[in-house]
């Protein structure tokens, strides 16, 4: 049977960088919305100069093509065994929208959803360091630097600043998140998949409690 795992949390809580580590240690796919989305944005795609509207604004995508770029992606054959998502669902439509497309194309529900909880401050001080590549490896300045400035470890691509990671714009994501995706949390609660798991630890601390809950679902 398929395994699924969503990763909850406020934007900055660390959800790309677990689920990066996650993904590898399951050999599971990592699906990010938000880095679909970029992919989309940067090969100047129809759906991505949609989705490049909201984004800039600090705004979720419309819900219909949201769950249509899932829908495509968890076609292919790589998510037979099952998916990390990362950034989606963020809405209580795309949840419900997620657990049809699990029930009806796999015959399975989500397994676990770890929810990295992170206070307001420190978000803001992870986004405004974050530096990225294209190919979604993600760095801080402070607390995870690349070994050369500007240039990614792993790809030797150059490191850039997301626009949207900007203070105007992090503050009305931060916002989005409480009135539109914490709601998840209940939801999830009550399908009895919902762990806490406390993000203002070190990476390797957050990763470490994360495969403790997933071990102990997978023992059920
Ligand atoms: P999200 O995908 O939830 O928005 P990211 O994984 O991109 O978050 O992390 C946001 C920023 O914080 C990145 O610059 C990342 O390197 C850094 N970061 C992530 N987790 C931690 C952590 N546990 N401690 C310190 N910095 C972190
Ligand atoms: P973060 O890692 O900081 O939480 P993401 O990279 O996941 O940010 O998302 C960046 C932006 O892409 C979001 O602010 C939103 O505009 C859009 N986006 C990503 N995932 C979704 C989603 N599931 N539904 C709607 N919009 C999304």
């Amino acid at each position: 049977m398929a395994t699924f795992i969503v990763l909850l949390g406020p934007p900055g809580a660390g959800k790309g960088t677990q689920a990066k580590k996650i993904s590898e240690i399951l050999k599971l796919p990592h699906i990010s919305t938000g880095d679909l989305f970029r992919e989309n944005l940067s090969d100047q795609t129809e759906l991505g100069k949609e989705a490049g509207l909201y984004i800039n604004q600090g705004l979720l995508v419309p819900d219909s093509l949201t769950i249509a770029m899932v829908k495509d992606r968890l076609s292919r054959e790589d998510c037979a065994q099952g998916a990390v998502l990362d950034g989606f669902p963020r809405t209580l439509a795309q949840a419900e929208a997620f657990d049809q497309m699990l029930r009806e194309s796999f015959d399975s529900k989500v397994d676990c959803v770890p929810c990295i909880d992170v206070d307001a401050g420190l978000l803001v001080e992870r986004l405004s360091g974050r530096w990225m590549c294209p190919n979604g490896h993600v760095f801080h300045a402070t607390f995870t630097p690349p070994k050369v400035p500007g240039v990614c470890d792993i790809c030797g691509s150059e490191l850039y600043q997301r626009d949207d990671d900007k203070a105007e714009t992090v503050s009305k994501r931060i916002e989005v998140y409480n009135a539109q995706t914490a709601p998840l949390i209940q939801y999830y609660e009550r399908q009895n998949v919902l762990k806490k798991i406390d993000g203002a630890q070190d990476i390797d601390s957050v990763t470490r409690d994360i495969l403790d809950v997933l071990e102990k679902i997978e023992r059920k």
